[in-house]
């Protein structure tokens, strides 16, 4: 405890939790006073981040949640709308402020933010304290360990990990005998003016039918529910999770990683005290813990990759002549390709702001590579949008993975529209569910209804074409020639293509290829690959 306390902003950015939150521990720490703030700078947050109105209920959520815990540890949660570094500027001098604590960040309109803010407390004379909080480690000892570049194979990342050794252990829970020494002034928290807004404040649609409630207790709550199923959680293995099943047949966790209702390192240790009691547990990459490294080893590239979420100026990336096609982006966006494994993943993105990790795969796929050959950052962006868990270095990461841009190579493998949920859901019952206009047709016609007899779409009640739109493009001539593209691309540009390039590859294909070559035993590995899953 230095001599003289700080009166400190304790600055929420992402880090919208209590448990494990290191920079508030220390803001607390450090404090006669800290004032607990979340800017709502409404221009930051459309331009940075691109919020989409399901975004916008999550994060609207998650502060109430916020402010609810807060109080009830003897605090508060003041939101202040307007621009960040006005209202900093006002509330510095207001408050008499001597130290500004916030989570530091590695997307680089936070750090520009950070930057900025570092500026202003040389002018106006308060500290600046930012510590890690929202990945494993701090991913600056990852990129030293490295020689300050970042390992850009999901392998070599392991290994620098494992020179590391285990990530810090979360810091302790948050009290309320935390608080009673550095409470904000009681009519602050009781001033209307700081209360969190309501969505019609902000001009955003009421109505979420996001089956996502954002907040802290929430997210802890489901992770306990999880964590109580200690046998699958052991034998989690993410390849043999089902993208089409009704509810999430992974964690569902993602949206409150993304925005820091949870903490990873609290989900990272509980794990290993599951794995430390099971006989046998599943490893990387396919293990529940290997999903967080997926996680960490996105932060860690794009952490130090120009232009990360970019093609452009972006040195790990192919460069590739996307066809620009707004109507076609258009159809793909609003779920009317004619695909209806396609469009019901489409549609519950929409309607629900999460779909899974292989329905991500199968959309992002016939974008870009597999059938229109549209540039990964245009769907990027509508992720960005739609998504709850949208997140800068992921959402990229994963879009130049399924593009092939980066990351991935094994780009003969296509992804068929048709087949691809015909394995785990013969019956289409997702697709029912998302595309109601589809419900009645018979299983053997839902995922390819143009296929149907003219009789069968009257007694289904949805006449192909009119009712539900005929497939947009023949997948059969549109994946050969830009297999043929892909090709062309890669062979130009073989240095690019190799500095992402690790003998694991897929690992949504490790533990299936077994299945694979089961179901069809006559075909040859190539004819495999272009069989597609
Ligand atoms: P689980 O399987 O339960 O995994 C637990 C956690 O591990 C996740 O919550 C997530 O934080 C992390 N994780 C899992 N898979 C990955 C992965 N492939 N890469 C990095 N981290 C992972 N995830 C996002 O969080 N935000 C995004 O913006 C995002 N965009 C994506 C875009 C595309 C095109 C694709 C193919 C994937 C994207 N993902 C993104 C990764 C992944 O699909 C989601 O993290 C996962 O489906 C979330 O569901 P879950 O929490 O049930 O995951």
């Amino acid at each position: 405890m230095p001599n003289m306390p700080h009166r400190t902003i304790h600055l929420f950015r992402k880090g919208l939790r209590l448990h494990d939150n290191p920079t508030l521990l220390a803001a607390l720490e450090s404090s006669e006073v800290v004032y607990p703030v979340y800017i709502l700078d409404r221009k930051f947050l459309m331009s940075a981040m691109n919020m989409g109105t399901l975004r916008w209920h999550f994060l609207l959520q998650s502060l109430e949640d916020l402010q609810r815990n807060l109080t009830k540890l003897g605090s508060c949660l003041l939101v202040i709308q307007g621009e960040y570094e006005s209202v900093l500027r006002d509330r510095v001098k207001m408050w008499n402020i001597t130290q500004v604590t916030l989570d530091a960040e590695i997307e680089p309109f936070y750090k520009e933010m950070e930057r900025t803010i570092q500026v202003l407390g040389g002018e106006m004379g308060f500290d600046v304290l930012s510590l890690m909080g929202h990945t494993l480690y701090d991913i600056r000892r990852i990129l030293d360990m490295n020689g300050g570049t970042p390992p850009l194979t999901y392998k070599r990342f392991l290994h620098s990990l494992s020179v590391l050794g285990d990530p810090d252990m979360p810091v302790r829970n948050l009290t309320a005998e935390d608080f009673q020494r550095c409470k904000p002034p009681p009519e602050l928290c009781l001033a209307e003016d700081y209360r969190v807004p309501l969505p019609e404040d902000l001009e955003i649609p009421r109505e979420s039918q996001s089956p996502w409630r954002g907040g802290e207790t929430e997210g802890l709550q489901r992770l306990e529910h999880h964590l109580k199923n200690q046998g699958w959680i052991a034998n989690f293995t993410k390849p043999r999770t089902i993208p089409n099943s009704l509810l999430p047949s992974t964690t569902g966790l993602s949206p409150y990683f993304s925005l820091g209702c949870l903490s990873v390192r609290r989900f990272f240790y509980r794990l290993s005290n599951i794995y430390a009691q099971s006989k046998n547990h599943s490893l990387p990459p396919v293990s529940l813990q290997g999903q967080l490294l997926w996680r960490e080893f996105f932060y860690t590239v794009a952490s130090a990759t120009p232009n990360f979420t970019r093609m452009a100026g972006n040195p790990i990336c192919l460069q590739i002549n996307w066809y620009q096609d707004a109507e076609r982006l258009y159809k793909w966006r609003t779920a009317q390709t004619g695909f209806p494994w396609i469009d019901a993943i489409m549609t519950q993105l929409h309607q629900e702001g999460w779909i899974h990790h292989l329905a991500r795969h199968a959309v992002a796929c016939f974008l870009t590579r597999g059938d229109l050959w549209i540039s990964w950052e245009e769907g990027m962006k509508v992720f960005e949008e739609m998504l709850l868990d949208a997140d800068y270095s992921i959402n990229a990461g994963n879009w130049m993975w399924l593009s092939a841009s980066a990351f991935f190579h094994q780009y003969t493998r296509i992804f068929c529209p048709v087949r691809f949920g015909k394995r785990t859901d013969p019956e289409g019952q997702y697709i029912r569910k998302y595309l109601p206009v589809l419900m009645n047709f018979p299983s053997k016609y839902i995922y390819e209804p143009w296929t149907a007899p003219e009789e069968a779409q009257k007694q289904a009640g949805c006449i192909i074409g009119q009712d539900y739109p005929l497939p947009m493009v023949n997948h059969k001539e549109a994946s050969d020639r830009n297999l043929q593209l892909m090709k062309q691309v890669r062979e130009e540009q073989y240095g690019t293509a190799q500095l992402t390039r690790d003998d694991m590859d897929d690992p949504m294909e490790m533990g299936l290829k077994h299945e694979l070559s089961e179901e069809n035993p006559k075909k040859g590995k190539r004819a495999r690959n272009r069989e597609q899953t």
